[in-house]
C-alpha cells in the first residue's frame, strides 16, 4: 500500500458505562468528549458520524470511505484477512465459545458497519492468522487428539497483527528480506504474548486457545498448573466461572502486587521500597525471560528480539530485567540506548550484542488498513 497519511483516528471507551467516551484525533489535535454508546453498534454508528466534517472530522459524506478493516480476535483456523459475507459472519459466530469477550463486539461492530455503509466491502483482519501455520507440535496439547480432531482445542494465538506489523518493520530495519527473519518477537501490553517467527511466520506462540495462558499479564496469571482449577475450587469453594475470573482478573500483576495492574504504579511503587510491586515487576520479567530461551531453542537462528506495545515500548525497567543474564545466547543490551525515551524505532542493544534487541511501536490500525488495502487493491479506485 502506498504509505498514506493518517486523516483521523477515534476510539470509544466505557462502552455501556455512564462514562462513555469518545476520543478524536485529526490535524494532530486530540479531543475527547463524553458521549452517549450503550452498545458496540451505537458506538460505530457515533465514531461514524464524528468523521464527517460537519462535525469536525475530515469527510464530506461516508460514502467516500472505500473499505472498512476490522479487527476480529478469534478466527478459528482461518490463516488470512478475508472479505466478510455470509460465511465469514459465520466463521467469527463459530469462534465466539473461544473468545467470549472478544469476538461478539467483534461481530456487532461488523455488523453495524455493514448496516451503516451498505455495499461497501468489509474485511475482517483476524488476530489469531498469523499463527495459522504453526505446525502441529506447537500447536497441539498433549491431551486426547479427538479433543482436536472433533473439538478443535488446540493452541490457537493472540496479538497476530501486531505481530506481522512489528515483523515486517524490524526486517527492514535490520535489512533482512521479510520472508527470511528469524526473531522473538515480545507484546507486553494490557494482554502480552511472544512469539517465534521463523522465515516471517509465527512457528510458535504463548498464548493457548485463549489469552490465558503463556506470559504473567496485568490480571491474568498465564500458564499454571492446571490442576489448581480443581483445587481451588475445591479449597476456596468457588464455582468454576469465579476460578476462571479469577485467573482472568484477579491474578498477573495486580494479584501478585495487591496494589495495581498498570507497570507505570508497579515501577513508581517499587522506587518507594514497596517490596510487592518489586517482586510482581520480578515474576513478570522473568516469565519473558524464559520465554526468550524457549524460542532461542525452537528457531535455533535469532536474528533480532523485538519489544512493542505499552510495557514493551515504553519499560526500560522491564526490558532490563527480561534481558538480563542472557549474554549466554549473545544478547546484550546498552543500558543508555535502553533508557532513552525517544519513541521511534531503535535499536536498544550493545555495539557487541550478537543478536540487536529492537523497540518497534506497533500499529494495529495501520496494519489492518495496509491488509484491507492489498484485499481490495484491484477493487479500489485509486
Ligand atoms: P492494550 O493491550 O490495551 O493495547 P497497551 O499496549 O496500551 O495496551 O499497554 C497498556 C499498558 O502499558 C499499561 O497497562 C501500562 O502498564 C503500560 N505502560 C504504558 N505506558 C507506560 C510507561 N510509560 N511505562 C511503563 N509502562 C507503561
Amino acid at each position: 500500500m502506498p504509505d498514506r497519511a493518517v486523516l483521523a483516528q477515534g476510539t470509544v471507551e466505557k462502552i455501556g458505562e455512564e462514562d462513555t467516551v469518545i476520543t478524536f484525533r485529526s490535524d494532530g489535535e486530540i479531543l475527547a468528549d463524553a458521549c452517549s454508546a450503550a452498545d458496540h453498534p451505537t458506538a460505530v454508528d457515533t465514531l461514524l458520524r464524528r468523521f464527517l466534517k460537519a462535525n469536525g472530522g475530515v469527510l464530506d459524506d461516508l460514502d467516500e470511505i472505500a473499505a472498512f478493516g476490522h479487527r476480529v480476535v478469534h478466527g478459528g483456523e482461518v490463516s488470512e484477512s478475508m472479505v466478510v459475507d455470509e460465511s465469514v459472519l459465520d466463521i467469527v459466530r463459530r469462534a465466539h465459545r473461544f473468545a467470549p469477550l472478544h469476538n461478539p463486539p467483534n461481530l456487532a461492530g461488523l455488523e453495524a458497519a455493514l448496516r451503516a455503509a451498505p455495499g461497501k466491502p468489509q474485511v475482517a483482519v483476524f488476530d489469531t492468522a498469523f499463527h495459522a501455520h504453526m505446525p502441529p507440535e506447537a500447536y497441539l496439547y498433549a491431551l486426547p487428539l479427538s479433543l482436536y480432531e472433533e473439538h478443535q482445542v488446540r493452541v490457537y494465538g493472540f496479538h497476530g497483527t501486531s505481530f506481522r506489523y512489528v515483523s515486517r518493520r524490524a526486517a527492514d530495519f535490520l535489512g533482512i528480506p521479510p520472508d527470511k527473519v528469524n526473531l522473538i518477537t515480545i507484546h507486553l501490553g494490557n494482554g502480552c504474548s511472544m512469539a517465534a517467527v521463523r522465515n516471517g511466520r509465527s512457528v510458535d506462540t504463548s498464548m493457548g486457545m485463549t489469552p490465558l495462558q503463556g506470559l504473567v499479564m496485568g490480571t491474568r496469571s498465564g500458564d499454571i498448573d492446571p490442576s489448581l482449577f480443581l483445587f481451588l475450587g475445591e479449597w476456596l469453594d468457588l464455582t468454576p466461572e469465579e476460578v476462571y475470573d479469577l485467573f482472568n482478573r484477579q491474578s498477573g500483576l495486580l494479584g501478585l502486587s495487591g496494589l495495581s495492574n498498570d507497570v507505570r504504579e508497579l515501577q513508581a511503587a517499587a522506587r518507594d521500597g514497596n517490596e510487592r510491586a518489586a517482586l510482581a515487576l520480578r515474576v513478570f520479567s522473568y516469565r519473558v525471560r524464559k520465554y526468550i530461551g524457549a524460542y532461542f531453542a525452537v528457531l535455533g537462528r535469532v536474528d533480532g528480539i523485538i519489544f512493542t506495545a505499552g510495557i514493551g515500548e515504553n519499560s526500560s525497567w522491564i526490558r532490563a530485567m527480561a534481558c538480563d543474564g542472557l549474554d549466554g545466547l549473545g544478547v546484550a543490551l546498552d543500558p543508555a540506548r535502553n533508557e532513552s525515551t525517544d519513541d521511534s524505532e531503535r535499536s536498544i542493544s550493545a555495539a557487541g550484542s550478537a543478536v540487536p534487541v529492537l523497540v518497534i511501536p506497533t500499529d494495529e490500525a495501520r496494519q489492518i488498513a495496509v491488509e484491507t488495502y492489498n484485499i481490495l487493491k484491484e477493487d479500489i479506485a485509486q
